[in-house]
């Protein structure tokens, strides 16, 4: 039988979440929104908590940095491991403020590439580093095996030599993992990701961006000119294998996709629990034994929501839950995004038509959960990707063949 409870040894975990995002992101989360690109000074704090919690191994995967598959551990049995305690943790984080687990120190995307990529050396190496992830170009978004950011092998370095934008925690981090490619003519399977220490010279943070939401993380452009990182900073093999395409570095988003869910589930349950105390306060009855076409509008809105949110929360368990158990969980990860992405902008959207005009007022947060929910339906692939990838991997077509 499928026991959907949380597993009981995350409980401890996934309160301590709850108990930071209620008691420490909430106060300052305002503060935050209206002063865009100051930096989050009491983040600091919670970040030494946070390792200090994972080196006395009372914390297993408090955020993007807790996502591995770990080799040598498959002795069969089923796992609720680091992936669901990180789901778990971060859906619980992001129920009191996105933009702030994403300035979160050493909790970074890029953690999770190297996390997904890195071998054992370069795990102890980047231990501890906070590493952003830069993909987006100029003149690449979705299209990620068109970058044109190069890396250039010079003796036992690599030359880097391009323009990164959009990259999320791209000025607070202290590396970013770049994705570049060791050459045009070779297609994406010459794409490679590199990890690329804030003081290397050739590499500099050109300008912030402004936002609609997310205002507590920053957001830059980033330009490399003749930017030269040791060979062994190459995050997984140098062989360019044409036969393997562009699955290692694509490996990456299988791990960080349930992880944007998660940031989806998490705010619109923030939204879904305000909006059902205020309807409470305003009369309004949610009834769970009748019908919602019985009940009052609202209160169906809200039921027809909650059903949609668990939806994905489920979908959110399973991608996570099948990286613990080393599944493949390509499509599972796509889906797990596609619906927390799409309905966490709409949840969060209905939540402030359904209260009005203190919806729409910086007196309440669900304003601001509404814009901070757009992202998690773009970064890390759109909707529109996410259901072009779950199409090709259910019919079986290649992205040459569903484009
Ligand atoms: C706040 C913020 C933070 C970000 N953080 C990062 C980061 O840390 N690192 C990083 O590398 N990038 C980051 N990004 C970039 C983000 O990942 C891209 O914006 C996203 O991948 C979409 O790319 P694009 O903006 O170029 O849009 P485009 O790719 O130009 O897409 C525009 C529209 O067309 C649709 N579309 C595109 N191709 C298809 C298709 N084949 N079929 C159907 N529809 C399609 C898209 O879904 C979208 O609706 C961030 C962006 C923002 C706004």
């Amino acid at each position: 039988m499928i026991n959907l409870d949380d597993p009981k040894k995350f409980r401890t975990l996934t309160g301590q979440a709850h108990q930071v995002a209620m008691n420490m992101l909430r106060p300052i989360s305002r503060k935050y929104d209206l002063a865009e690109h100051e930096y989050p000074k009491e983040l600091d704090m919670l970040a030494a908590m946070i390792d200090g919690l994972s080196e006395s191994g009372a914390s297993e995967g408090a955020g993007a940095a807790g996502v591995r598959r770990s080799e040598g551990d498959d002795d069969g049995a089923v796992k609720n491991g680091t992936n669901l305690a990180s789901v778990m943790s971060i859906a619980e984080m992001c129920w009191g403020d996105v933009g702030l687990l994403l300035s979160m120190p050493r909790q970074g995307l890029g953690n999770s590439a190297i996390a997904s990529v890195a071998n054992e050396e370069q795990h102890e190496r980047f231990d501890g580093l906070w590493a952003s992830m830069a993909i987006t170009e100029p003149n690449t978004g979705s299209d990620s095996a068109s970058i044109s950011t190069t890396a250039r092998l010079d003796g036992d370095h690599y030359v880097i030599n391009g323009e990164k934008i959009f990259v999320t925690a791209g000025d607070r981090s202290d590396a970013v993992v770049v994705w570049a490619t060791l050459d045009k003519e070779l297609g994406r399977a010459a794409i490679k990701s590199f990890v690329v220490p804030k003081d290397t010279p050739g590499m500099t943070v050109e300008r912030l961006d402004h936002k609609l939401g997310i205002r507590s993380s920053d957001t830059a452009t980033i330009r490399f000119e003749d930017c030269r990182v040791p060979a062994e900073n190459l995050l997984g093999s140098p062989e360019v294998d044409v036969k393997q395409g562009f699955a290692g570095a694509m490996a990456t988003f299988d791990n960080t996709r349930p992880l944007v869910a998660a940031m989806a589930v998490g705010c619109a349950k923030a939204s879904l629990d305000l909006t059902r105390e205020l309807l409470e306060e305003a009369g309004v009855e949610i009834d769970y034994d009748r019908p919602a076409v019985a009940q009052s509008a609202a209160a169906a809105k809200f039921l027809q929501m909650e059903a949609d949110w668990e939806a994905a929360h489920l979908l959110m368990l399973q991608a996570a839950w099948m990286a613990d158990n080393r599944k493949p969980n390509s499509l599972e990860a796509s889906m797990a995004k596609a619906k927390a992405g799409r309905v966490g902008s709409d949840i969060t959207l209905s939540c402030v038509e359904l209260a009005g005009s203190v919806g729409y007022s910086e007196t309440e947060l669900l304003e601001k959960w509404a814009r901070d929910s757009k992202i998690l339906d773009i970064f890390e692939g759109t909707q529109q990707i996410q259901q072009l990838i779950v199409a090709r991997r259910i019919l079986g077509l290649s992205s040459a063949e569903l484009k």
